[in-house]
């Protein structure tokens, strides 16, 4: 990847970029290439000139990834500042930039009296990462919510997607590694701004209740089963606290996974395969993983 020619690029392209900081584990290996383009036209230039083999993958906050010790091939994509405004687009619909969080794009639903994307304020995550995971809580996820959104697909071309196309099913869509999701309209119902305030404080309050926050973890390791509880299942085959290395099941929520220190992710991925071990033994349910394990071992 050292020798690759690269189109060039009015953003910030970096060789070799450690990805740990960007990520919530804070570990993992480098990037082979980060890219951060300076806007739409930058991305697709640059996807148009790079060859057609070069792997490509878009980064949010990095809340739901596991980033191997070995790194990651190929270019990853980071949408920065450019991507993060958030507009109205009507009294009840909001365009938003990929690369802007929850907490912005619930707060600017507030100020414009748009109830019913109150739950974004509490995954932490870009518009694009939601958009790719069906990201969701407290009984609503981005299915409930999106209009469309552009996506800029390998070749460099820009595409509208409907919601219809996008193959929602619980924390998956059909949304491909090299698509980069780089806008898109959600569409809520009015409201008061102080209720819809009030929906999000109790929404924080109850998150900051039941999940280690302040903790380098991933979000929800495995998939909630078919009728049950993956937080369930892994308590009762006995994995709360389990540990291997720096890393371990969250004490405060057994779906958690967190980094004490300098958990390495190959630890982080073994305690995960563990549990789902120890799970099967018990119950014969096997856990499927939420988070996605990115890059070389
Ligand atoms: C404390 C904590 C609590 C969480 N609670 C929830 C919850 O309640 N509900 C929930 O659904 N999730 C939850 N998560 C997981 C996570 O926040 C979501 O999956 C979120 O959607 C990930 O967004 P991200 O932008 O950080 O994506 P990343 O973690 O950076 O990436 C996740 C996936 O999305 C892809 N992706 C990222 N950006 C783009 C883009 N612009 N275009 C295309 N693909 C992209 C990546 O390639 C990757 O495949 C939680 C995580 C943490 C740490």
């Amino acid at each position: 990847m050292t020798t690759l020619s690269l189109p060039s690029v009015r953003g910030k392209l970096t060789h070799n970029a450690p990805l740990a900081p960007l990520v919530w584990f804070k570990s993992g290996g480098t990037a082979d290439w980060l890219f951060e383009p300076r806007d739409v036209a930058d991305l697709q230039d640059f996807l148009a000139g790079l060859a057609p083999d070069v792997p490509v993958m878009a980064l949010g906050l990095g809340s739901n990834l596991i980033v191997r010790d070995g790194g990651v091939p190929g270019v990853v994509v980071r949408l920065g500042k450019p991507f993060a405004k958030v507009e109205n687009v009507d009294e009840v619909t909001l365009e938003c930039g990929g690369g802007a969080s929850g907490i912005l794009v619930s707060s600017t639903a507030r100020d414009n009296g748009i109830a019913g994307l109150e739950f974004l304020r509490s995954i932490p995550g870009t518009v694009g990462g939601f958009v790719r995971m069906n990201g969701g809580a407290y009984g609503r996820e981005v299915k409930d919510v999106l209009v469309d959104c552009d996506v800029v697909i390998r070749s460099g071309e820009i595409v509208t997607l409907p919601l219809s196309e996008l193959g929602y099913t619980y924390r998956h869509s059909d949304l491909t590694d090299g698509s980069i999701v780089v806008a898109a309209r959600f569409r809520g119902h009015a409201g008061e701004p102080d209720a819809i305030q009030a929906e999000m404080d109790r929404i924080s309050a109850a998150r900051e209740a039941s999940q280690p926050l302040r903790s380098k973890t991933g979000g929800s390791t495995f998939k909630n089963p078919d009728g049950g509880k993956a937080w369930e299942l892994v308590d009762k085959a006995g994995c709360r606290g389990l540990a291997i290395g720096g890393a371990q099941v969250s004490e405060k929520h057994t779906n958690f996974l967190i980094n004490t220190g300098e958990a390495t992710s190959a630890e982080l991925e073994a305690l995960g395969e563990e549990v789902r071990k120890r799970v099967k033994d018990m119950s014969g349910v096997e856990l499927e993983w939420e988070i996605k394990r990115i890059g070389r071992l």
